[in-house]
């Protein structure tokens, strides 16, 4: 039997030869010019799943950008992984600061370096990849279904609308995705959570015009003073968000489970370094990972008003706007916090001003139990590649999608993700190491051995 490393070093050439052309394809779903290159993609994903060994594979349209669609049943009795990746890419400007163009790869420093190296191209290839040495090596044990989207960086407008018409075609046991990264390679870890997001925009209106600060400032409220007294309401003094009923759904994580989040190495001191300040902030009683990985929080992201141009211009401002946004975490409902934040808003409101708050956008948090039998055999297969246990590590971020697949399909997903912070996704000059590439298809194959295994 071929061993994946064998196949890996006889094949090496071919597939950069197929993830180069991939790459080549300037899929960028932000940008309405390249709507046809999100259907190249998707035809390119379509042909080579079916090279691999598909049974079929489809492009299925949407109101936006197309998905494609594969599978290889190999009995409807046998458990079925369900791969979720994407086509699309982030834009590439500023241009000039790319060392080699974005749409043509290149290999420097071992290392693939291009726009997609990684975030997605790269890391979808690889399960691609795993399948078709499977297949040929008849080693495939479970069923498998691909769905691959071309909105993930535009927020998948379109995606949950598509699963919901397709849920019985997209049954699965579990979802495995790698559009995440990894400490280190001595570091080996798996995103097991997701912060949820609630996003609004504020307007307090005081007088029906611009007023004379001299004339009226100390009679008629400022909406900027007000809106700042409201705002710093919001956080006590020991960074506890005030809005009544936030913490109510928070799930707790375990002892056990904060035991193994500390594993992951983190330099308090190089942390401050690299973003310049003295001294953090966040809630008493947690560490700074665990504030940005199981605790929530409150963020101005913006604040505007009155005069803001050059020198200076005495006023008394009719109107003051922020956006303010929550990252949640897992089982706190995003529209449950957002209609809690607006009715507090309102309540603390003085009768001096009028308040509107607007709802922007919201994602539900996601998280992936750490005894879930596909989270073990990612965990086996990643000891396999790297010799060591991985580290389950909760994501500050958001992927909304993620939580949007166990609401409407029930099912779990695994993030394993080899993409490393070196590899500056959404930057110029991305990349991906040959090493974290070639490891992947590895550790993807050991998945679905163990996978099978447990399933038996
Ligand atoms: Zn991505």
């Amino acid at each position: 039997m071929t061993t994946i490393k064998t196949y890996i070093e006889e094949n090496k050439d071919r597939f950069l030869d197929e993830l180069f052309e991939l790459i080549r394809i300037p899929s960028i779903s932000s940008i309405a010019a390249h709507k046809d290159d999100m259907y190249k993609a998707a035809a390119y994903w379509k042909k080579m799943l079916l090279q691999a060994g598909a049974d079929k594979a489809e492009v299925y349209e949407t109101e936006g950008n197309p998905v494609t669609y594969a599978e290889k049943i190999i009995d409807a009795a046998l458990p079925t992984v369900l791969v979720y990746a994407h086509m699309d890419v982030m834009p590439v400007d500023p241009l000039e600061l790319w060392k080699s163009p974005p749409f043509e790869p290149e290999i420097r420093d071992g290392k693939i370096w291009a726009r997609g190296a990684d975030d997605d191209k790269g890391q979808s290839f690889m399960h691609a990849k795993a399948f078709e040495y499977l297949v040929k090596n008849d080693l495939l044990k479970v069923n498998v279904k691909f769905m691959i989207e071309g909105e993930e960086e535009v927020g998948s407008p379109n995606l949950p609308k598509w699963c919901k018409d397709n849920k019985a075609m997209l049954d699965a046991d579990i979802i495995l995705v790698s559009d995440t990264g990894m400490i280190a390679p001595d570091i080996p870890s798996i995103t097991t959570g997701l912060r949820g997001l609630s996003y609004w925009e504020v307007e307090v209106t005081g007088p029906n015009r611009d007023l004379h600060s001299g004339l009226f400032g100390a009679s008629v409220a400022n909406p900027i003073n007000v809106l700042s007294k409201m705002i710093a309401s919001m956080t006590d003094e020991n960074n506890h968000i005030t809005i009544p009923g936030f913490y109510d759904d928070v799930m707790e994580v375990s002892a056990k489970e904060r035991e193994l989040l500390a594993k992951a190495p983190f330099d308090v001191e190089e942390y401050k370094k690299a973003i310049d300040v003295e001294e953090l902030a966040g809630e008493k009683g947690y560490s700074p990972t665990e504030n940005t990985g199981i605790r929530p929080s409150f963020d101005i992201c913006g604040i505007w008003g009155g005069y803001t141009g050059e020198g200076a211009k005495t006023v008394l401002p009719s109107k003051a706007y922020a956006k303010v946004s929550t990252r949640l975490v897992p089982n706190q409902d995003n529209v449950k916090i957002s209609k809690l934040f607006k009715e507090h808003f309102e309540s603390i409101a003085p009768k001096s001003v009028k308040v509107k708050v607007t709802p922007l956008h919201g994602g539900q948090g996601y998280v992936c139990p750490i005894d879930l039998p596909a989270y073990k055999a990612a965990e086996k297969a990643l000891i396999d590649t790297y010799g060591k246990r991985p580290v389950p590590v909760r994501s500050g971020g958001s992927i909304p999608i993620i939580s949007s697949f166990e609401e409407i399909l029930g099912i779990k997903s695994v993030l394993m993700g080899f993409g490393l912070e070196s590899d500056a996704i959404h930057s110029p000059n991305e990349n991906f190491p040959l090493e974290q590439f070639y490891n992947g298809i590895e550790s993807l194959v050991s998945f679905y051995k163990h996978f099978a295994e447990m399933n038996k």
